[in-house]
């Protein structure tokens, strides 16, 4: 047994994870750390997740009549387990996903925190009162739960998505069954055995309310396909976004897609360097730039590009590049081979196309031999070429010049997802145009700030192929109930509306 096997079995066991789970299959789960295999997981057929969406339906029927606000004390008492297991449940982020400390802790303090949010919400799904054209009638609307909401979640946020998803569709009445990555499906059983200590607290709440379905494409298939499943909240690329898509819209289900981005930072003559380094950087190669929000272009004045890019090289020279679980890493591995081998791809295919490249480089290979850890790439680009275009998940900043501001927001735009956005300016019309409705396209635009690291608190998603879904704060609550609209007649008159007469 090697350590991290030795280590990752002892965290899912002081989370609650029965072990007889951990050697039940074919569904080989490795670290991206130094490629040791973790465990070997029983993949869920058709008939398992009939099954589980059979048993997630039944819960759901008893909980859509729990008033919200006691619906709220379930997810508040979830927040409270999941900050107990923070320390042991971010490790196995870590261990699993190849996040460093910070970030696979912060992936659970992001649970924590839209559980807290959705406690709120659980007192405040407030539907309007509408006036009505006939006399002694009121209008009103309101939210009932859906059912059941199957959740599919991708490798790079491994536990953080289930959250955003469950917190809200818990509080609004629903049931989930969650189909994790099949890269990382350790810490879905980790969040389950987490999920079950809350429930049984709560008492009256049945465990059922949520199922994990473990398992590859197919598994996840069988979700997308079952008529029960209200709504399919789908995060991963935008190739899956467009399978899952139309196969939900043939049975009329309601699909929440959150896919893939191709995010770039504008730089303009009058920014804060120091500040758009920082704020580029971590953007660029946080999570080895493994996240959906990762800036992967950077479009930059060309009276500013070369001081910026020898900045940016020179911080990207030095990254602290290692071991996840090592105190002072910044970036770890890539997720697997495939993943470095796609990164490859793309960095010959910018040299085919006239860039030049710095880093990129696969290193630590003596150490880990089985793990993928890379340099992180600047490739200057002469123009946006069908590789930048394409999202590579992996850390290449492709770097482009511009010397209008409108070319700028157009190359921005010019590309097919619609996720991340970013200017650094001081130029206060810069900035308000950027923001504007002729400004970046994007679900998320930011100014002085890099691409990712959301809050809970707004809105999460994207336009275009990115798949227009919305989930985590604001109203994206609504996406997890259905509305009615109701007429109350208090008067002893039957009006028809439009003035249409009918007296019979
Ligand atoms: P992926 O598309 O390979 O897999 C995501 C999930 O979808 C997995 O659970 C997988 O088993 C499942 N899946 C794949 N094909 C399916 C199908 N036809 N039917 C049903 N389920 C299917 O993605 P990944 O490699 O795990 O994650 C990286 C991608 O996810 C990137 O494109 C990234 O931008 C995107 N992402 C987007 C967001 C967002 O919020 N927009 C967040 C995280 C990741």
């Amino acid at each position: 047994m090697t350590d991290l096997q030795e280590r990752s079995l002892s965290l899912l066991a002081g989370l609650g994870v029965d072990r007889t789970q951990l050697a039940a299959g074919p569904l080989a789960v490795r670290s991206p750390v130094d490629g040791s295999l973790l465990a070997e997981l029983a993949i869920a057929g058709p008939a398992e997740v009939a099954s589980a969406i059979g048993m997630a339906r039944a819960a759901s029927l008893a909980w859509r009549d729990v008033p919200a606000p006691q619906r709220g004390e379930l997810v508040r008492l979830l927040g409270e387990e999941l900050r107990a297991a923070k320390p042991q449940l971010g490790e196995l982020v870590s261990i699993e996903a190849g996040k460093i400390g910070t970030e696979g802790l912060g992936e659970v303090q992001e649970m924590i925190d839209i559980c807290d949010f959705a406690v709120g919400l659980s007192r405040q799904l407030y539907g309007l009162t509408i006036a009505s054209e006939r006399p002694g009638h009121r209008m009103m609307e309101t939210w009932h739960p859906l059912g059941v909401v199957g959740v599919i979640t991708a490798f790079n946020f491994p536990v953080a998505v289930w959250a955003w998803n469950a917190a809200l569709a818990l509080v609004c009445g629903n049931a989930v069954v969650w189909k994790p990555s099949e890269k990382t499906p350790l810490t879905a059983l980790a969040c389950q055995a987490i999920f079950a200590r809350a429930a049984q607290r709560f008492g009256q709440a049945p465990a059922q309310l949520n199922q994990v379905v473990v398992g590859l494409r197919d598994t996840g298939e069988a979700l997308v396909d079952d008529a029960r499943v209200a709504l399919v909240s789908a995060t991963g690329s935008t190739r899956m976004g467009r399978a899952v898509g139309p196969r939900v819209a043939q049975r009329f289900g309601r699909s929440l897609l959150e896919l893939g981005g191709n995010n770039a930072v504008i730089v303009t003559p009058s920014a804060d360097l120091d500040l758009a380094v920082r704020g580029i950087a971590f953007a660029a190669v946080g999570t080895a730039g493994q996240r959906c929000t990762s800036t992967r272009r950077l479009i930059v004045h060309a009276s500013v590009k070369d001081a910026l890019v020898a900045r940016l090289q020179a911080a990207f020279a030095k990254l602290p590049i290692g071991s996840p679980l090592e105190a002072g890493t910044l970036v770890g591995p890539l997720i697997d081979r495939q993943a470095f081998e796609a990164m490859q791809a793309a960095l010959v295919a910018a040299r085919a196309e006239g860039g030049t490249v710095t880093g990129g480089e696969r290193v630590l290979v003596a150490e880990f031999p089985q793990a993928f850890y890379v340099r992180p790439a600047i490739a200057e680009m002469p123009a946006q070429t069908a590789t930048v275009r394409h999202e590579t998940f992996a850390p290449i900043l492709y770097v482009l010049a511009y010397a209008d501001f409108a070319d700028a927001i157009a190359l921005q735009n010019g590309v097919p997802q619609g996720l991340s956005s970013a200017i650094f300016s001081n130029d206060l019309r810069e900035a308000e145009r950027f923001l504007s409705a002729s400004g970046s396209d994007c679900g998320i635009a930011n100014v002085n700030i890099g691409t990712s690291g959301a809050e809970i608190g707004g809105a999460f998603g994207g336009e275009k192929e990115t798949g227009g879904g919305r989930e985590s704060g604001s109203d994206a609550w609504r996406a997890y109930m259905r509305r009615a609209t109701n007429t109350v007649n208090y008067s002893r008159e039957l009006p028809l509306a439009q003035g249409v007469k009918f007296d019979v």
